[in-house]
């Protein structure tokens, strides 16, 4: 079907959320990079940059007291403590990506997705990535070998605390197998796109369908 007979819709929001070392991070980045019409917002945050990581790109890597006046101005869609850190979703970048008729993909953690679902449940899709194993969530993060050995045992630790929210997520998947999680968040990108209930041009769309002349 051509774009420009293409019933219009809204945007959705997808939301990836995991304990850290699940894989999350490459499933949305390879997501952004792949997919068409999907913007990835960059939260902000006030944790060290890790040295892979490209400020602007991974994150915005700012001070507490900007990350303070972002909240109090309500600049955030959402935010919160993560590991003693704050995080939080700039709003304006999401709204535009929305308005432009672009969906936007978010690497967040529960209780920011709390938060938007709040905000927005009919544009929200929220999706939980599991580990296969305490032991391979463990050794992804010793081997990614970017985090300080108390800030892995600190992730580690609250591991447990954000997996045991999964049962709040509309899609849960066990990352065993990064092709095939890839392969699952896109079906279900793909089958979320098409719902009757966000295809906002659709009457039209039949109207018109139905008014044509048979040849
Ligand atoms: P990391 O420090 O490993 O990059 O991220 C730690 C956790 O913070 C991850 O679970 C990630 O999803 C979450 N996170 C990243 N950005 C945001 C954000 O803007 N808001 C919220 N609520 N969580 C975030």
């Amino acid at each position: 079907m051509a774009d420009a007979v293409r019933p219009a819709r809204r945007g959705l929001m997808l939301i990836l959320s995991s304990p850290s070392g699940a894989g999350k991070s490459t499933l949305t980045r390879n997501l952004s990079q792949n997919e068409n019409n999907l913007d990835l917002s960059i939260s902000v945050t006030t944790r060290l940059k890790r040295p892979s990581e490209i400020d602007g790109v991974h994150y915005r890597f700012i001070d507490r007291a900007t990350f303070d006046a972002m909240r109090q101005h309500n600049e955030l869609l959402e935010w919160a403590e993560v590991h003693g850190n704050g995080y939080g979703t700039p709003r304006k970048d999401v709204e535009t990506s929305l308005a432009d008729g672009r969906d936007v993909l978010f690497d967040i953690d529960w209780q920011g997705t709390q938060q938007i679902v709040k905000k927005a449940r009919e544009d929200v899709v929220t999706i939980f990535i599991l580990p296969p194993s305490m032991a391979e969530l463990r050794s992804r993060l010793v081997r990614r070998a970017e985090d300080a050995p108390e800030v892995i045992a600190k992730r580690l630790g609250n591991a447990r605390d954000e997996i045991a929210r999964w049962e709040k997520y509309d899609y849960v998947i066990v990352n065993d197998d990064l092709g095939a999680a890839y392969e699952s968040i896109k079906a279900i990108l793909t089958a979320e796109r098409l719902k009757r209930s966000r295809a906002t041009g659709l009457k039209d769309f039949v109207d018109r369908l139905l008014g044509e002349a048979l040849a």
